[in-house]
């Protein structure tokens, strides 16, 4: 499915950040100095970003 908006436990705005983050991350940058330059330090926040599977275009084709 679709990035979490915000943070499941702080509230934080993430959505912005993943398509940076993917981009990132798929040149080859380490995804905590990704995470650290993004301004996203808390772990709360940082796990939904770093264990997120984007399963959108997958489920897609079932309505
Ligand atoms: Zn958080």
């Amino acid at each position: 499915m679709m990035v979490p908006v915000r943070c499941f436990t702080c509230g934080k705005v993430l959505g912005q950040y993943w398509g940076p983050f993917q981009e990132r991350k798929a040149r080859g940058e380490d995804a905590g100095e990704i995470l650290d330059s993004l301004g996203v330090s808390r772990y709360c926040c940082r796990r939904i970003l770093l264990t997120h599977v984007d399963l959108t275009d997958d489920v897609g084709p079932y309505g």
